[in-house]
């Protein structure tokens, strides 16, 4: 396969939020469904073809949410659930890249027989040797969740940016399903986001990068290359950032 050179016109380390609920499909009725999957992990071969690190993180909101738990466990138990649904999707995700030439390494921060422990070292090497990293489990904690684990992995493995595809094109002032008069913002500071109160992220996870000045991207997931054409510097989404202006590289 070739890897191109990368530019100084785009980032070189970014690390991809992906959502589990951008797997399902209303349509199949599936969890997991392999048209959802192909758009993603095609996406992220365009981006992977730049020759850039990525590092994607991927939830299990597809299959399970621990606090929305109807098996009646207790909140521990059901975060478990949670957790090892990410490893699913991982799972998935890993053999639709590598069936597709793409060396990947996935890697949980739960420690299972279905892929390598997170180890950051090993996590770098990897990224410094092409593979893309797909890391499962979250932070192996309950009461946590993906969106934290990504924040903190990002910062770990020296992403410049975290970029966190939904299905919404950006972050708006009130919620646009219910709210005619919501606008989106094209980029927002850390402090904006909380001056306004707005749900960019989970709040530990945001905490996470205001402090580490990590920038944050939101954007549509359903925009046909956008993750390729972030990266190359295009602007798409909301940016949230420590800079006045919305200045996309760090
Ligand atoms: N989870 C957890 N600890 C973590 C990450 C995830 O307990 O560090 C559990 C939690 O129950 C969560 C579920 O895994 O609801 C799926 O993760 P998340 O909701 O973040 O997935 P997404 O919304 O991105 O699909």
């Amino acid at each position: 396969m070739t890897i191109s050179k990368t530019t100084h016109m785009q980032y070189k380390r970014v690390l991809l939020k992906l959502s589990g609920e951008l797997l399902k499909s209303n349509k199949s009725k599936k969890n997991i469904d392999h048209a959802q999957l192909q758009h993603y992990a095609e996406e992220i071969i365009k981006a992977h073809k730049l020759g850039i690190g990525i590092t994607i993180v991927i939830g299990g909101g597809n299959i399970h949410r621990g606090n929305k738990d109807v098996l009646q466990l207790n909140r521990t138990e059901s975060d478990h659930i949670g957790m090892l649904a990410t490893i699913m999707n991982g799972i998935a995700l890993r053999s639709y890249l590598e069936n597709n030439g793409v060396p990947t390494m996935h890697m949980s921060s739960i420690a299972c027989a279905m892929c390598d422990v997170y180890k950051q070292q090993e996590a770098i090497k990897a990224l410094e040797h092409g593979h893309v990293v797909v890391l499962t489990g979250g932070l192996g904690l309950p009461y946590f969740t993906t969106d934290t684990a990504a924040s903190l992995r990002a910062i770990e493995l020296g992403a410049e940016v975290m970029l966190k595809m939904t299905n919404v094109d950006g972050i708006y002032s009130a919620d646009p399903n219910i709210d005619p008069y919501a606008v989106k913002f094209d980029h927002l500071t850390f402090q904006d986001a909380i001056d306004k109160k707005l749900a960019v992220l989970d709040r530990m996870a945001f905490v996470l990068c205001q402090t580490y000045k990590l920038p944050l991207i939101v954007f549509d997931a359903a925009i046909p290359n956008a993750l390729l054409r972030i990266i190359k510097g295009e602007h798409i989404g909301t940016i949230v950032s420590d800079h006045k202006e919305p200045n996309i590289y760090p």
